[in-house]
């Protein structure tokens, strides 16, 4: 197969697409078989994702498995990129356009549950698990970006199809990352998708930006009775930084949000804390917005360390650009989530989801059965790394109906269903939205056209500019110490699957 097309072939390319649909068959057709040929495959990365149940930067055996599978479809996997040892970078194909598919498969701390089970029975007490259904989106992005590459080949579709998997979304972590060392530079458009209880998608700002660091101030210690004069003391100035902070929030704009927490605090009281640390998250709606709060928050920590003798360092965690979906991708992804429909659900499956619910004591509504119209859906004050993306390239954001509505994210009763059927009919749906969405960026000119034109109109005003301090560095050790410890218990749970596509 001649994958290398250029600009000049590209026409010769359009014309061979002609003739095979022409005889009934299109590329969303070859797509959707290809993923209806691989439901077992995708339920089968997913369901070993789940028991892998890593954490942010720990997401080796994840990383591994998703790097097989991708590799059994024909696509070349990179491991590692920008820093990051559990990052995956995949790709198939040559030349432009380049469309991305972009999730994260990280778990979360205490998640561990027994699947299926409405009580709260962990399969490991204390251990990670998947409590918002990131293992189906290992399950749903490659098996998409599979399905792409069939359609292409058989079509002779010129571009290059990536799918990445950014590591430690929970921690608001990787993506920042990922743009500074250019890995996104030269695609064209991307889709990011997230498990739901429905399909859907949106435009606009999403959520919010955040900047999330730690202040150490360090001062002297001394006996408090004795010497107190000689003391520098680092918890003052924490206090003095929170009590500035708190008189600047008169004048901070009605969007904003901060918090924090005292995470040393000093001894005992009759020593006088030469180490002292608040950890501060400051959001608001726009990027740029979060950035000029951040600025006077250590304006503040420089006043409170003049004030009280002390010096001190600034430990950068995480940042995040607002997620901004772009209204024309919205338009495709939302005809393409009404052309594919939601799973037909069997009497089974509703009950079972009402059980849920009722278990859970929420509204039994069961499953959904239409998906969401097309409209702006409200801005979250939540953060999300993969925002960053978001204002490098026009991006469609996608959810597909993996989950029983009402039981939300971030509690143990959301790791009960990620590996039911119901999850994995919610993750066919999803695959072929996904696929045909992609697939509508790829051979179309005219949507990239009209989604860079939105793109341009939409970051007129608000230009991107990394939120990493130029010295932030991903750190590849969060979270070991506690994979280490629990990584033995969980590994007799693993499935042991090797799925490859076909
Ligand atoms: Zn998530």
């Amino acid at each position: 197969m001649h994958r290398n097309l250029g600009i000049a072939t590209a026409a010769a390319a359009a014309a061979l697409w002609i003739t095979a649909a022409s005889a009934g068959e299109n590329p969303k057709d070859v797509a959707f078989q290809a993923i209806d040929r691989n439901t077992d495959t995708m339920a089968k990365i997913g369901d070993s994702i789940y028991y892998f149940a890593e954490l942010g930067m720990q997401e080796y055996e994840s990383a591994k498995l998703l790097k097989e599978v991708l590799e059994s479809g024909g696509f070349t996997v990179e491991l590692g990129g920008a820093g990051m040892p559990t990052n995956v970078w995949a790709k198939w194909g040559s030349g432009k356009p380049v469309i991305a598919i972009v999730t994260e498969i990280d778990a979360l701390q205490e998640g561990s549950q027994t699947p299926n089970v409405f009580d709260h029975k962990p399969l490991i007490n204390g251990a990670p698990g998947h409590m918002e259904g990131h293992n189906t989106h290992g399950g749903v992005a490659t098996t998409a970006a599979f399905a792409v590459k069939e359609a292409m080949q058989r079509f002779n579709i010129p571009g290059m199809v990536v799918v990445s998997f950014g590591p430690a979304e929970e921690q608001v972590l990787s993506r920042p990352f990922l743009v500074r060392a250019g890995y996104f530079k030269d695609v064209d458009a991307a889709v990011i998708l997230h498990i739901g209880d429905n399909s859907s998608t949106g435009y606009g700002l999403q959520n919010y930006a955040a900047i999330s660091s730690k202040f150490t101030f360090h001062g002297r210690t001394a006996h408090g009775a004795i010497n107190p004069w000689d003391g520098k003391d680092a918890v003052d100035a924490v206090e003095l930084m929170d009590i500035g902070f708190d008189k600047l929030r008169e004048h901070l704009r009605p969007t904003y949000r901060a918090h924090r927490t005292i995470t040393m605090g000093g001894l005992q009281p009759n020593i006088i804390p030469d180490t002292g640390q608040i950890w501060w998250y400051v959001r608001d709606a726009t990027g740029p917005a979060a950035k000029e709060t951040y600025d006077k928050l250590v304006k503040i920590a420089d006043g409170a360390a003049l004030m009280t003798g002390t010096t001190y360092d600034v430990e950068f965690v995480a940042s995040a650009w607002p997620q901004m979906g772009n209204k024309v991708i919205a338009g495709a992804i939302q005809k393409n989530i009404d052309q594919v429909g939601l799973p037909q659900w069997t009497i089974d499956e509703i009950k079972f989801a009402k059980d849920f619910q009722h278990a859970r004591g929420i509204k039994e509504v069961g499953l959904n059965t239409t998906p969401v119209p097309l409209g702006q859906r409200p801005q979250s004050t939540s953060s999300n790394d993969n925002g960053d993306v978001t204002w490098n390239v026009p991006t469609g954001l996608m959810t597909f109906p993996a989950s029983v509505p009402g039981i939300l994210y971030h509690h143990w009763a959301a790791a009960v269903t990620p590996t039911s059927s119901i999850a994995h009919k919610g993750m066919a749906v999803g695959a072929k939205v996904l696929a045909a969405s992609v697939l509508d960026l790829m051979t179309s000119p005219e949507l990239r056209a009209d989604a860079k034109k939105q793109f341009d109109a939409d970051t007129q005003d608000t230009k991107y500019f990394t939120l990493l301090p130029p010295e932030a560095k991903p750190p590849p050790d969060l979270n070991r110490a506690v994979m280490e410890q629990f990584r033995p218990a969980m590994a007799k749970f693993y499935l042991n699957e090797h799925p490859k596509f076909q």
